[in-house]
């Protein structure tokens, strides 16, 4: 099964994301996870867009993207996360894949900038803390390796906001289009329920 998940900042879809993927034994494919396991050639080519502080151009993600999804571990089906994010995309992954199932995580933009505004992280290890659904043990210390937190520049209340907006204009389209095998979940319950949900759903 080739599924796609969509969901705004802090709607939990990353981490239901990966859940899914652990128990259908299929690889759980984030944008940011493809970019990084480049190499040779077409890292060349990633590298020169981002070193200059521009967007992958969607014709080389979706390149990459379909070197991933021919490898073995994606015979089975695979859960793409953070692609497609606009209609180009979504029309450019429909030339090289079939998509099963489309799930969508809701959430308020209240309740996302509420939850990202509390995200802490560790600049050393990764971890990412929620001050108020998964807070570190010690105050702003990580739990893993014990470095200060610190939070995003960018994630204050106008960059959420702005990145929430973009999301309503550019990735929220892309759900009417795949509308036949849509499923949606409300991202505003414990992490156990919405995964449940999910599988239900999919059924
Ligand atoms: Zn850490």
């Amino acid at each position: 099964m080739n599924i796609i998940f969509i969901g705004p900042q802090g709607s939990g879809k990353g981490t239901q994301a990966k859940i899914l993927a652990e128990e259908l034994k299929i690889p759980h494919i984030s944008t940011g996870d493809l970019f990084r396991g480049l190499a040779g050639e077409l890292k060349n080519e990633v590298d020169s867009y981002i070193n200059q502080g521009s967007l992958v151009p969607d014709e080389l993600t979706t390149k990459i993207l379909k070197e991933r999804i021919s490898k073995q571990d994606c015979k089975n089906g695979y859960i793409l996360d953070g692609f497609p994010r606009n209609l180009n995309q979504a029309g450019l992954l429909e030339k090289i894949t079939k998509i099963n199932k489309v799930v969508e995580i809701t959430l308020d933009d209240k309740l996302a900038i509420q939850r990202i505004s509390s995200r802490i992280s560790c600049k050393k290890c990764g971890t990412v803390y929620n001050l108020v659904t998964n807070p570190p043990k010690r105050k702003e210390i990580c739990d893993n390796c014990q470095t200060e937190l610190y939070r995003r520049a960018d994630d204050n209340p106008d960059a959420i906001k702005k990145r929430l907006e973009t999301y309503h204009n550019e990735t929220s389209p892309i759900l009417q289009k795949y509308k036949s095998v849509l499923v949606s979940v409300n991202g505003d319950q414990e992490i156990d329920k919405i995964a449940e949900e999910i599988r239900e759903k999919l059924r």
